[in-house]
């Protein structure tokens, strides 16, 4: 690749644009005649203001965010939203249904019990998380404040296909590993959060959407950090936002929009995970452990069996320039993460490796 850079799969913090980062590159020490990086900015300037809105408002054109939404864009990893979410959105009932598909939901789960009765709707755990249970078989408290979801399980390579009907329980999702990579119908969420450094902009930025009539009721105890309201009625600016983060984000969707917006972005990533799940399936060795019908089309998994095959795969594969294609610790074996700026060449030129690993093996 252009520059020694590498075919990176990490999950997180991954791949950025290369085209980003060298216009970053070039505006890092004078932001357009201004004599200053982004980085040395008040955050309260024109110059920046103009980098914040622009970034709010391209967002809002990616996703199509009705105009009874808010956006967000605050500090704390999508982990922070684990607590904000329940402190704020809890108390209209007093309870909250959960959807445990994986680690980061089970998180959530674990956090919002603290703030009132949190309750779990379904679970994946029982074969390993390796699937996403089917609308018939969520179990749904009409009395919810809120039912919550993660689209794309990142540890698991599972992702929901549909949309849950809740009837009027408003839908809250964790979109981190798989927002703009898909067009997605902002107006059936009551709230989507998205921690940036998977497919948006480096780590430290937190994206929020929420229908604005969802703020303002959080518990008493909630911090003031920790308050939609207080962060909609300051436009996020309650203290000093991740400026550097908000300005990279803006570049990002200028280069998504340039690629063809999210309906492109989804074309993308099914060709690239299509093509690692060809060369996973024809092949003797290695199976994908998520169930057909629930597979992601981010974060690619799979293994041969055997932890030293498997170790074996991640060295060889690091030294065809291949990186960080080991799973995570806890479901063992690979993941391959194709967000969007993974070039197709990279799947394709990965795909042909698998082939040949399983023939030399
Ligand atoms: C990475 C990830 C998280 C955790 O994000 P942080 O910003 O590190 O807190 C949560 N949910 C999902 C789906 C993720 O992929």
């Amino acid at each position: 690749m252009e520059d020694g850079r590498v075919f990176n799969f990490a999950a997180g913090p991954s791949m950025l644009p290369l085209e980003v980062l060298r216009r970053a590159g070039a505006e890092i020490t004078n932001y357009r005649g201004s004599g200053m990086s982004v980085m040395e900015m008040s955050h309260r300037s024109k110059l920046f203001d103009d980098i914040f809105q622009g970034a709010k408002e391209k967002l809002r054109r990616a996703l199509n965010v009705p105009g009874e939404y808010e956006i967000l864009l605050l500090q704390g990893g999508a982990s922070t939203q684990f607590s904000m979410v329940p402190l704020n959105l809890m108390s209209r009932t007093g309870k909250a249904d959960y959807a445990v598909t994986g680690n980061f939901a089970n998180n959530a789960f674990q956090e919002a019990k603290k703030y009132g009765q949190a309750r779990e709707a379904c679970s994946s755990a029982d074969r390993g998380h390796t699937y996403i249970p089917a609308q018939s078989e969520l179990d749904l408290d009409p009395e919810a404040g809120y039912f919550y979801y993660c689209a794309n399980n990142t540890i698991y390579g599972t992702e929901w296909h549909y949309v849950p009907e809740t009837g009027p329980v408003p839908l809250v999702c964790d979109m981190s590993s798989d927002i703009l990579s898909t067009p997605v119908d902002v107006s059936r969420y009551g709230l989507i959060f998205a921690g940036a450094q998977k497919n948006m902009a480096p780590a430290g930025l937190t994206v929020v959407i929420l229908r604005r009539d969802l703020a303002g009721h959080e518990l008493p105890i909630t911090p003031l950090m920790l308050s939609y309201q207080r962060m909609i009625d300051k436009d996020s600016m309650y203290n000093t936002p991740p400026c550097w983060c908000i300005y990279m984000l803006g570049l990002v969707l200028d280069w998504v929009e340039e690629q063809g917006g999210v309906t492109a972005m989804e074309a993308s990533r099914r060709e690239k995970a299509g093509l690692l799940y060809d060369a996973i399936d024809s092949s003797r060795l290695f199976t994908a452990p998520a169930r057909a019908d629930s597979r992601s089309y981010m974060n690619v998994t799979f293994r041969t069996g055997s932890d030293e095959l498997d170790a074996k795969f991640v060295a060889e594969a690091a030294q065809a320039g291949f990186l960080n294609l080991k799973g995570h610790r806890l479901s063992g074996g690979m993941r391959a993460s194709v967000y969007n700026a993974m070039p197709l060449e990279g799947a394709q030129r990965l795909a042909d490796f698998i082939r040949r690993f399983d023939k030399a093996n």
